[in-house]
């Protein structure tokens, strides 16, 4: 079966996605749409997309087989799409130049951004800095004072950090304040959207500059094993690094996607970020999506160690995948990504993020129990310098 070229005319993925969003942001969305459209076409454009992601960003990133994990799992060949050597550690880049390039484009100068643990806001204040473009991020308080290196490295980038003390002071506060700023200053103002969440064309049009990941990994598996991958295993925030490794191999029906959500300190101690494994389906940032509520539809305070996974939403493509069975969504805690992380450490002298440390724990679980014929290719989504403080706290050391 192919699956469906989507999203539809009205940013639909069936049920999920389109445009919850006042009024007053149709014109801007509108006008986002048809220049998005324009620059799809448009060869110049991504021959400047492509140069910038080699040059700057050092794309292509290797497709690196882990021999040591593989022989200490004892089953499938792993396999790590290395986004963590990438220029500010981290898929993000990907997106923030495609939107970058694309605002300069619209000739909007005025970037906003926003940013829960700063991986975002980073990247997209060294796109900023590169193409220059003025940049404010909006970063919740409570996510400032957790963040203090990240909230120094924008500001050593030339971006304006604003913050945020509405709501719970976190992400999905700062993204409402960015929402905000958007409304009212539309005419000179691009918003960065850091995932494939958002209205419609936000997570389009972001799975289309994070789909380099997939294509690349797809062109490197049939080089190396003359095959496909039995599996593709990547971890689930908004959804950005694992749609773009999913996507190009959507019509591949014999590769399997699993998106793996942070089950924090348990999904029954209410304290995760799993919204398509524990949600419901409902309204955030303007799309319709599985979503982490209560009882009376108010939004819930969430929480993983994997500061990119502390979100309680997820791109509507992904509740599409889940809806008619094109992905399984699974749910790794807290304890286990930590020690997939010291794993990863010590056995390929990797230091991955907190966030795809989780995607490591499920394929290292499920490679043992298959055999040694079969492919697993894991999306190493970033590394993990950001991560040493919260590790050190986790194990209950000091520096
Ligand atoms: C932000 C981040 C994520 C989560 O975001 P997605 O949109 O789900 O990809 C995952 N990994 C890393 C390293 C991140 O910085």
């Amino acid at each position: 079966m192919k699956i469906k070229e989507l999203p539809d005319f009205h940013g639909y993925f069936e049920l999920f996605g389109g445009r919850f969003v006042p009024e007053t942001l149709i014109p801007a969305l509108d006008e986002l749409e048809s220049a998005y459209k324009e620059v799809k076409n448009a060869p110049s454009f991504w021959a400047e997309f492509d140069s910038l992601s080699h040059d700057y960003a050092g794309r292509p990133t290797p497709l690196y087989f882990a021999q040591r994990l593989t022989e200490h799992c004892g089953g499938a060949q792993i396999f790590l799409k290395r986004e963590d050597l990438l220029h500010t550690g981290a898929h993000k880049i990907n997106n923030a130049l495609g939107q970058g390039l694309l605002a300069k484009r619209m000739e909007k100068r005025r970037i906003i951004a926003e940013t829960g643990a700063g991986q975002h806001g980073v990247a997209a204040a060294t796109i900023c800095a590169k193409l220059g473009l003025e940049c404010i991020v909006y970063m919740g308080e409570k996510d400032i004072h957790r963040q203090a290196l990240n909230v120094f490295r924008m500001k050593l980038l030339g971006a304006e950090v604003h913050p945020v003390s509405s709501g719970s002071k976190t992400l999905k506060d700062a993204i409402n304040e960015a929402i905000r700023d958007w409304v009212t200053n539309v005419s000179d103002t691009y918003y960065l959207l850091g995932s494939v969440v958002g209205p419609h064309p936000y997570p389009v049009m972001v799975r289309d500059f994070q789909s380099v990941i997939g294509k690349e990994a797809k062109e490197q598996i049939l080089h190396k094993c003359g095959r496909l991958p039995d599996y593709i295993i990547a971890c689930v925030g908004g959804g950005s690094n694992a749609i773009g490794i999913f996507h190009p191999f959507v019509n591949d029906k014999d590769v399997k996607f699993i998106g793996v959500e942070a089950a924090g300190r348990g999904i029954k101690t209410l304290q995760h970020a799993a919204s398509l494994v524990a949600g419901k389906v409902g309204v955030l940032h303007g799309a319709k999506s599985y979503v982490l509520q209560d009882d009376a539809g108010q939004i819930r305070e969430t929480h993983s160690i994997a500061p990119g996974l502390d979100y309680p939403g997820v791109g509507p493509e992904h509740s599409y995948y889940k809806a008619i069975g094109r992905a399984t969504y699974v749910a790794v805690d807290d304890n286990a990504a930590l020690e997939a992380f010291q794993l990863l450490c010590q056995t390929e002298g990797i230091i991955p993020a907190l966030e795809p440390a989780h995607a490591i724990s499920y394929a290292v679980k499920m490679a043992s129990s298959l055999d040694k014929e079969q492919i697993i290719v894991v999306n190493l989504s970033g590394r993990g310098d950001k991560d040493v403080d919260i590790v050190v706290r986790a194990l209950g050391m000091e520096l």
